[in-house]
This record gives C-alpha cells, structure tokens and sequence, in this order.
C-alpha cells in the first residue's frame, strides 16, 4: 500500500432477520465509494433455532459480492466473548461446519474483539488472515482484557505460524471524522449490519464512504499484504 488504501468490512450479526439482512445486501452490492465490503458472517447457532439452510444461502450472496470472513461468538447470538468453554476449539469447529458446507472465508474477526494466542494459533492454522486487532480500545474492554492493538498491517509470530493480521482502525463514527480530516495511510473501516437499521447512522455510513472512496483507493480486505512482524506478545492485551 504505497499510497495508502481503505478497506472495509461489516460485522454480519444478524444476517436472518430480513430488515438486517436487506439493509446490508443492499448497500453491499451497491458499493458506495467504490468499496467491495467485507463480509464477517457469524455462523447460525443452530441450537438457539437459527436456519442452517437460509443462513447458508445469505451467505453465498454476500461471498458472491465481497471478501467473505468468519465472525465467531463464542456465547451465542447476544454474547460475543467467550464465557466458558475452548474458545480456539469453538473456533475451528465453526471452521469445518463452514468448509463442510462449500463456504470458505479467508478472513476472521473473533466477537467482542477477543483474542488469545491459542485462537490466534487456530486462525493462523486455518489459513485466515485476522481483523480483530484494533487501533483503538473499544471501552466495553477492561484493560488488561484479551484483545490486540495494531494500527497498521503485520505478520504475527505465533506458535510457530504467521498470521496476516489486518487491524480494524475506525468505526463508523471514527470513519466520519476521519473522512473528513486526517488520514492515516492504513484505514479499515468498521460497521455492524444491525447499524443499518437506523436509517440515520445508514446515510452517514453511506456518505463517509463515499467521501473517503474519493481520497483512498478502495482496497480489497483479503488481498492485503504485510512485511513488518511482530511476536503476539507485542500486540496483545495492550491498554
Ligand atoms: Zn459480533
């Protein structure tokens, strides 16, 4: 990225409610600023009811339009953090249901931006490159909490793997202040799909983009690259 780029991506939360689902389809396949959007689909949790067969066929639109990643909760629909269990196993059981079934995304984004060295063992291994670094602290974090901090792209060391570790920088309110100031040389952009429900944060969302496709070439999330590396321990659990 010599001249900078911007790449952007959605957490698709919610892709079996219609009006969700509809929001993000649309303004998807419509691209403002030029930008093919990302899409970090979490799996259907089949025990709480959520269909397999429509879920699936939502998610091969979206492939169909864009970069498709993996957005793992480890608690269920309304819990994104993990709570009990093996998170990294959670993680690469999600991963064989999705290749299973024909789908395979080359990115990922862990809920709640959790992060841990054996999660990050398990996407490495999985072959994904990582968004779930941030250049910010999200403050629902407590300090000290599983997360990693990053602004620009790196290759990750960890056990024994790398992992392309492409960091989120901005949300959607960030983006906006953003677009319309300074520019770091790396920007990725942030939204949830259920953010397009409003109809408000929908035409900010919309206009921050197309200001900031006007100053950035449009980059594609899962064809970045990094050279710097890094051990995990540099970037986790940062303040
Ligand atoms: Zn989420």
């Amino acid at each position: 990225m010599p001249e900078g780029c911007a790449v952007v991506s959605c957490h698709v939360e919610r892709p079996l409610d219609d009006r969700a689902w509809a929001a993000f389809s649309r303004l998807q396949a419509r691209r403002p600023g030029g930008f093919a959007i990302a899409a970090l689909m979490r799996p259907p949790d089949l025990s709480a009811g959520e269909s397999e067969a429509l879920w699936l066929a939502r998610a091969r639109i979206a492939a169909a339009r864009g970069p498709l990643g993996h957005h793992t909760h480890w608690g269920g629909p309304a819990q994104a953090r993990p709570v009990d269990g093996d998170p990294a196993e959670h993680v690469r059981s999600e991963a064989t249901w999705l290749q299973e079934r024909g789908l395979h995304p080359r990115l990922f984004c862990g809920g709640g931006w959790y992060m841990d060295e054996r999660v990050a063992a398990a996407v490495a291994e999985l072959g994904y490159a990582d968004c779930t670094a941030t250049a910010f602290r999200p403050s629902y974090i407590q300090p000290g909490a599983p997360r990693l901090g990053l602004a620009d792209p790196a290759r990750i060391r960890v056990g024994g793997l790398t992992l392309l570790e492409l960091p989120t920088t901005h949300s959607l309110g960030m983006a906006v202040r953003a677009a319309l100031g300074r520019l770091p040389r790396y920007v990725h952009v942030y939204f949830h799909d259920t953010d397009l429900l409003d109809y408000r944060r929908r035409r900010t969302l919309e206009a921050a983009l197309r200001v900031l496709g006007r100053r950035r070439r449009g980059g594609q999330l899962d064809r970045l690259a990094a050279d710097a590396e890094l051990d995990f321990s540099a970037v986790a659990s940062v303040p």
